[in-house]
């Protein structure tokens, strides 16, 4: 039998009925004409621990190796428009201030 959950915090939106841990929503966009890459940024509390800042990246394919995975994220990052790296740069920013962190100068 587990610990009772503590309260949620005001920005989760996690179903608990599949999802242990507290999740603020991120907007997912796709990368590339062929949609084969996704990318988000959201705030996370675990039980029982801390919390961060996830930052997702997800390949949409069949059996990639690790190698070669990463390879195809990174070619999609680099064709990721100016306004999509800004747009994940302010969820990471936004995700941080769910969490009542401020940026160190
Ligand atoms: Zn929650």
């Amino acid at each position: 039998m587990s610990a009772p959950r503590p309260p949620c915090p005001p920005w989760c939106t996690a179903d608990h009925e599949f999802l242990a841990s507290c999740t603020s929503s991120g907007s997912p966009f796709f990368i590339g004409s062929d949609l084969t890459a996704t990318m988000s940024a959201y705030a996370r509390r675990y039980p029982g621990a801390g919390v961060e800042v996830a930052v997702n990246g997800k390949l949409h394919l069949g059996k990639p190796r690790e190698a070669e995975a990463l390879a195809v994220l990174l070619e999609q990052l680099a064709d990721a428009t100016p306004g999509q790296h800004r747009d994940l740069a302010g969820q990471v920013r936004a995700a941080a201030a769910l969490l009542g962190w401020k940026e160190e100068g």
